[in-house]
């Protein structure tokens, strides 16, 4: 094992028996261990390993994670987060899309925390088809997410594993950025509104590009979230981010003209945004989750059979003796759509 440095960790819980420290992954054991199934990161797969054992320390601690959380690593590689984790939290669970990885990371935990093997459960899978029946169910996420589907993935698992109540990833500055964003700032969009559905999301450092090997060409932002209950709404989560992603598909036209096609017509979308109280000539980036959600409820063709649903711009749609809309008689859709 090429340069072992046993860093100190504070591995227990008062009163429980003294832990070996774990022996943290440097730059050449990181070469070493890649060399040694014969891996040449790809960028396909967002391989950028953190060859530093402060920065996978200063993840862990800004993760607070407790000795009694089931943390899920997405994307554990050579190990250097695992490692970190492992003295300071029940159980990992670690799902590498990598086979070698998947394959080489028990091996590695054994060479440098051999009492953590019995607290590590290695999946091989891609994390957006992963399915925990029969585990743990994970408390919290702390990941250095591969780049290229960062925030897929964090939505995928904030969605499917309620129980997860922390998350604090690494991710690319300006996702961090845009995570974390609130209403009225450059950075808020789709990401930003559907994170704050599940919690409340903050940047909680940055992380510069020479602790990982190779180094990536962007600078790197840990971001934290703290799980809240969704807002209260009548409207399904499928219902609310149609309208999200509606609404920033062209972020910078009015939610009148942007919200047209979800609702029929602008016509019908300014009638929604009034019942939702929400300004037809606002833009969607600086309304919050719980706004648009209010909007969700409004959907006028939510109860109509599906020959109603909108039609392209500019067709025609027969008009039809039996229409009505149940909750507004008094609203009638315009035949021809003034899109
Ligand atoms: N955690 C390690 C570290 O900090 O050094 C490696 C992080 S590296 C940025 C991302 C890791 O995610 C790689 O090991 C890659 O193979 C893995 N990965 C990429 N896409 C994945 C997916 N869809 N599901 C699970 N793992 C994935």
């Amino acid at each position: 094992m090429a340069g072992l440095r046993p860093l100190p960790l504070h591995l227990n819980a008062p009163g429980t028996q003294p832990v070996t420290p774990a022996v943290l992954l440097g730059a050449t054991d990181i070469r070493a261990l890649a060399a040694s199934i014969d891996l040449t990161p790809t960028k396909t797969l967002g391989q950028n390993f953190v060859i530093d054992g402060g920065t996978v320390q200063r993840i862990v601690r800004t993760a607070n994670v407790k000795p009694d959380d089931v943390v899920l690593e997405i994307g554990p590689g050579l190990g250097s987060l695992t490692l970190a984790l492992l003295p300071d939290v029940q159980r990992v669970i670690a799902v590498e899309i990598d086979e070698r990885l998947a394959k080489l990371l028990p091996e590695t935990i054994a060479q440098r925390f051999p009492g953590g093997l019995d607290r590590l459960t290695v999946i091989h899978r891609d994390a957006m088809s992963l399915d925990l029946r029969g585990n743990d169910f994970p408390t919290a996420i702390v990941a250095n997410l591969p780049y290229n589907v960062a925030v897929p993935v964090l939505l995928t698992m904030l969605a499917r594993l309620p129980t997860v109540r922390r998350v604090l990833v690494m991710v690319q500055l300006e996702v961090a950025a845009r995570l974390a964003a609130k209403p009225g700032e450059d950075d808020y969009g789709i990401p930003s509104v559907k994170a704050a559905w599940y919690g409340s999301a903050r940047m909680a450092g940055t992380i510069g590009r020479q602790v990982f090997w190779p180094a990536p060409r962007v600078d790197s932002g840990l971001v934290a979230i703290d799980r809240h209950d969704p807002p209260q709404t009548t409207a399904t989560r499928d219902q609310v981010f149609a309208v999200i992603d509606a609404a920033f598909a062209q972020r910078r036209k009015t939610l009148r003209a942007a919200l047209a096609g979800w609702a029929g017509s602008p016509a019908l979308a300014e009638i929604a945004l009034r019942e939702a109280g929400i300004d037809p000539g606002a833009r969607g980036e600086t309304l919050d989750v719980g706004q648009f959600a209010r909007i969700a409820e409004q959907r006028p063709h939510q109860d109509l059979p599906e020959d109603f649903l909108p039609l392209p711009p500019n067709a025609r749609r027969p008009p039809r003796a039996d229409y009505k809309l149940d909750r507004r008689p008094d609203i009638h859709l315009d035949p021809q759509p003034d899109l």
